[in-house]
């Protein structure tokens, strides 16, 4: 079987080194807010290109401290995909602002920039960009909209480190920026884990009160804050894998390049790329009329598929009130998307059996 991502293969490439780690931090007896913190933050606001990494327990926290720390809340809207997944939406619910859905755009899966403008108004505080799959969103019309709008853009990259627009780094094309480092991602730490990335200092340092209790020294609440702290386990983790992870995206790539010259079915729409280095292929999402059907043809075969996503944020129960709103291009991708497995250890033996396989179907 090959499966859509074998966690085990992908870390066991670092296991000394984090073997290492982790007897350090148990030797040292220190578990939060120490030197791997502070070490992978310096590292990973370098490698994005900018000021400021500030670590805390999730990619969901990510996008909510950046919108707390802001002050954006009830009677605000921020426009969003509406084909994203669901936590870009609820972290905006989460503080109460309104989230304004915009269709995607069927060639790249993400938020189409010629629809945005029409859905701003006076309560607009900003646009969230989500780098969906891996792909970095083309940005060039929505700077634009923000300056002439006078808006925040706060770019969700929970599927794209290191993918880079025009030489930059996904993490520095907006006013600040979440990650997660849920373990499927592209990196991934060995739990839950997530940081802020920005060039604000006053954001960057009410961000890291926010998440600390409110706190800015011990003791001291100027904010009714929260608990969001990336642990010293999972930062040493990641700063393990950090310096390996434009080679896996490399791989990656390669392997992307070779499905979309050889996967050659009528019946199988391959993803389009505007720019090789825009894209890590967290994802690699197809779409295909009979897409149950090939899924389930696919598994019989070997091969493990997943969906992103079944169901569009506008249909699920958390947001009833959406029930009968329509987004027919985002509905289009749910209907047909099916993601191929596509990670950065697997061999060409199976990458050219899922070809052969797929072609077959
Ligand atoms: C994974 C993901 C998140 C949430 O990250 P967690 O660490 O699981 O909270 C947010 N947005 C997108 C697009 C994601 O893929």
């Amino acid at each position: 079987m090959i499966k859509f991502l074998d966690l085990e293969k992908v870390n066991n490439r670092y296991r000394e080194e984090i073997d290492k780690r982790i007897k350090s931090i148990l030797d040292k007896g220190w578990y939060l807010q120490g030197e791997w913190d502070k070490t992978f933050e310096d590292n990973f606001a370098k490698f994005c290109g900018v000021k400021h990494c500030i670590g805390c327990a999730n990619g969901l926290d990510a996008l909510n401290l950046i919108i707390r720390g802001y002050g954006f809340g009830a009677g605000d809207e921020i426009i969003v995909p509406a084909n994203t997944y669901i936590a870009s939406i609820l972290a905006i619910s989460e503080n109460g602002c309104t989230p304004v859905l915009v269709e995607p755009d069927i060639n790249t899966y993400n938020i189409n920039p010629e629809l945005i403008e029409e859905k701003i108004t006076d309560k607009t505080k900003a646009i969230m960009v989500v780098h969906l799959y891996g792909q970095a969103v083309q940005m060039g019309k929505i700077w634009n909209l923000a300056k002439k709008y006078n808006l925040k853009i706060i770019e969700d990259s929970a599927q794209a480190h290191g993918a880079l627009y025009n030489g930059n780094r996904t993490g520095s094309l907006g006013d600040a920026s979440g990650f997660s480092f849920y373990p499927g991602k592209n990196l991934g730490c060995m739990g839950d884990g997530g940081c802020v990335t920005t060039n604000d200092d006053e954001l960057a340092a009410r961000i890291r009160a926010i998440a600390n209790y409110g706190s800015d020294r011990k003791y001291h609440h100027i904010y009714k804050g929260i608990n969001s702290r990336l642990d010293e386990i999972q930062a040493a983790i990641l700063d393990v894998k950090l310096p390996y992870l434009d080679n896996d995206n490399k791989r990656r790539r390669e392997i992307s390049k070779f499905y979309r010259e050889n996967i050659k079915n009528p019946k199988i729409i391959l993803p389009k790329v505007y720019d090789e280095k825009s894209h890590v292929w967290h994802i690699f999402a197809i779409r295909c009329e009979k897409r149950d059907k090939l899924q389930k043809y696919l598994e019989e075969n070997g091969i493990q598929t997943n969906i992103h996503y079944p169901t569009p944020p506008h249909k699920q129960g958390a947001y009833k009130e959406w029930e009968n709103q329509s987004y027919p291009v985002s509905e289009e991708i749910h209907r047909t998307e099916l993601s191929l497995p596509i990670s950065p250890v697997m061999t060409d033996d199976e990458i050219e059996k899922v070809v052969r396989i797929a072609n077959a179907f």
